[in-house]
């Protein structure tokens, strides 16, 4: 039975049982029914605000925002707590603004995102005042100028630069050229003919550059050569325009653990390492610091939040060898963390409403969707008396969890319970059967 606190949110703790922020796995369970996906308020705000210390500490005068980005678990409650650490908030389509605006976000830290908005999208953002759109190809220049100028706006812009980085995890590839759908390339000029254009039309206000380079990243040195590329970029500009952009976003992607052994980004120590790199390359290209932004969705949600299963049934299977594998399957599945068959993306499980005594055995956690690669993890030692009815907990599940839900076999999405010195309460309710026949006609 090992407890391993590192991976669980802040206020996780185990002592005859599984407890957050004070309320123990079973009363969740049985006050909200299973599964659950189980928020830790206070780790969740106390993330978000981290980030803004530590941009604040490193760029001091220079420091721009943080911006959430919401696509990796974003609900009304959520969006409100963005809102009280006073942060802004990206959103990547008219969904996620509709969120935003429904909880009167303030709309100039709106940050507007995604590779094909469309025109809808682009007149709710503008009549909206969000504070930027992060244009994404030649043809969304043109349809944002068109709007803000029907509506006779200026709208402030960034473009998202792709520099040639592939980040994922600890290793980083520099490439020239980047085969993606995102943005616009550096290597290929693209990126320049984007600021030439928008420098050509009067509604529009080219405010600075964006690089996004990937997700689950574990140190400085990706961001550090994106940087330096896209500041590469800004001083051209300079050199052209004779101006300076004020604004450079880097993204986000900063990475969580989700095993035990495995540690997160230190939100100080990246932001630490990426202000040295800004200033030095800043100097060397003779340009003033810019305002530096950054979007971490994952190192926000994703280590707040538990998802709690119940125990269906259980099977031992002979493997060729000899060997048992023990399968244990849950009430969810698939459907509710997509990570695992997505990405082969890997967790951690705790036996959640009691200790046991038994020994491990090699166990595997499968849902109750009709797909054998319906597995959440595939192998992990567990008590060999786990049972149905038994409470299992699986860690780090806020980011792209709950968010990337679906109803396939037609299950209801779990509810999305906030807990906070001992209380408990919905912030999204379980889907019901009523919901999903509601679309039918
Ligand atoms: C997904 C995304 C993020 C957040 O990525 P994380 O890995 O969750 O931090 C930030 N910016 C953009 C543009 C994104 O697409």
């Amino acid at each position: 039975m090992s407890f391993t606190p590192e991976i669980f949110s802040a206020n996780a703790s185990f002592d005859s049982e599984l407890s957050i922020a004070g309320v123990s796995a079973g009363t969740l369970i049985r006050d909200f029914g299973s599964p659950l996906f189980v928020v830790d308020e206070a780790d969740f705000k106390s993330r978000a605000f981290s980030f803004k210390t530590a941009l604040d500490k490193h760029f001091g005068i220079h420091a721009g925002n943080v911006y959430y980005a919401s696509k990796a678990f974003l609900n009304k409650e959520i969006a409100r707590w963005i809102e009280s650490v006073g942060i802004g908030i990206d959103v990547a389509s008219g969904g996620e603004l509709a969120v935003a605006l429904a909880v009167n976000f303030p709309a100039e830290r709106i940050q507007v995102h995604g590779n094909n908005k469309s025109e809808a999208e682009i007149e709710k953002a503008v009549l909206a005042g969000v504070g930027a759109i992060v244009v994404d190809s030649f043809h969304e220049i043109e349809r944002v100028a068109r709007v803000a100028a029907s509506h006779k706006k200026i709208q402030k812009v960034f473009i998202r630069v792709t520099p040639g980085i592939e980040a994922h995890t600890h290793e980083f590839i520099a490439t020239a050229h980047e085969d993606v759908k995102f943005g616009f390339s550096l290597a290929s000029g693209a990126a320049w003919k984007a600021i030439e254009e928008i420098e050509s039309e009067k509604s529009l206000k080219l405010v600075g550059l964006h690089s996004h380079i990937g997700s689950q990243i574990f140190d400085a040195a990706g961001f550090g050569v994106a940087a330096e590329r896209v500041i590469g970029l800004l001083a051209k500009f300079r050199d052209h325009y004779s101006d300076e952009l004020p604004e450079l976003d880097l993204g986000g992607g900063f990475g969580v653990a989700y095993l035990p052994g495995e540690e997160s980004v230190n939100a100080d120590a990246v932001l630490g390492e990426l202000a040295s790199i800004v200033t030095r390359e800043c100097g060397n290209v003779g340009i003033r610091v810019p305002h530096i932004s950054i979007e971490p969705g994952r190192a926000i949600a994703g280590p707040t939040t538990t998802t709690l299963y119940t125990v269906g049934t259980t099977k031992n299977i002979e493997l060729d060898g000899g060997d048992t594998r023990r399968y244990i399957a849950v009430d969810g599945g698939f459907t509710d963390n997509m990570r695992p068959a997505l990405y082969d993306a890997k967790y951690h499980a705790v036996l959640a409403n009691r200790i046991s005594t038994s020994h491990n055995v090699s166990s595997r956690i499968v849902g109750k969707h009709c797909e054998s690669g319906d597995i959440i993890i595939r192998e992990i030692e567990l008590p060999e008396d786990i049972a149905p009815g038994d409470i299992l907990a699986v860690p780090v599940t806020g980011a792209y969890g709950r968010q990337m839900a679906s109803n396939y076999n037609h299950l209801t999405r779990p509810a999305v319970i906030a807990v906070i010195d001992g209380n408990a309460r919905i912030i999204v309710r379980r889907e019901t059967e009523a919901d999903l026949l509601a679309l039918d006609i």
